[in-house]
């Protein structure tokens, strides 16, 4: 397991998988938004929008879900870099996204945001679309719960970021040179 250093780089292997798992508010989106490609950002809260009531509609899960695994495969079916911006605190679906990545070959990367319960409370109280805190709470716990377990589960790398620091100050570079442009 690899903890980001701040200012650190986090190397992605061309045509990787990289699974984001966080709690609501602790950041992944504006992290996909700044470090990697758009078209490569497949996002749950997205699907959720076009399938069900909004992007917050909890009750079209299991469609999101199938949707999004099918975005994912047919993205590395063909050799392409592919980000899974979802909380992805459940281990089994985890492991369906690694089988997928397994089966075209590719290497399977998980960035976790280990930030403190707080952080991503304050950060849910001050957007638009709240999540329930007891939701988040949980969901903090699992992605700290489940750190020591991601290697196990099939992720050839995994990355964590512990503070707000961490997170801003990381750079991201696939075989050897930049993402994406690395300013918002
Ligand atoms: P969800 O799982 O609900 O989609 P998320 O992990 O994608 O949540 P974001 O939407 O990226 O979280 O961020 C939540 C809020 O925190 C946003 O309002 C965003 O502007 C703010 N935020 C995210 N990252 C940072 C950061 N590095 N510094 C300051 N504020 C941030
Ligand atoms: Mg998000």
């Amino acid at each position: 397991m690899s903890t980001a250093e701040p200012g650190g780089r986090i190397e992605l292997p061309p045509a990787a998988l990289v699974v984001l798992i966080g709690a609501a508010g602790s950041g992944k989106s504006a992290f996909a938004a700044r470090h990697l490609p758009p078209e490569a950002v497949i996002s749950s809260d997205q699907l959720r929008a076009r399938l069900g009531k909004d992007e917050a509609d909890q009750n079209v899960n299991e469609v999101v879900f199938e949707r999004l695994l099918h975005a994912v495969d047919d993205r590395l079916g063909a050799a392409w870099l592919t980000v899974v911006d979802a909380t992805n605190t459940d281990w089994m679906r985890r492991s369906e996204l690694i089988r997928s990545a397994r089966r075209h070959g590719r290497p399977p990367v998980a960035i976790a945001f280990d930030l403190p319960l707080e952080i991503c409370l304050a950060r849910n109280r001050a957007r638009a679309r709240q999540v329930r805190p007891s939701l988040i709470r949980q969901q903090v716990d699992a992605v700290r719960r489940d750190l020591d377990r991601l290697d196990l589960e099939g992720f050839t790398s995994v990355w964590v970021l512990q503070s707000p620091d961490q997170v801003d100050r990381v750079t991201m570079a696939v075989d050897g040179g930049p993402v994406a442009r690395a300013s918002v």
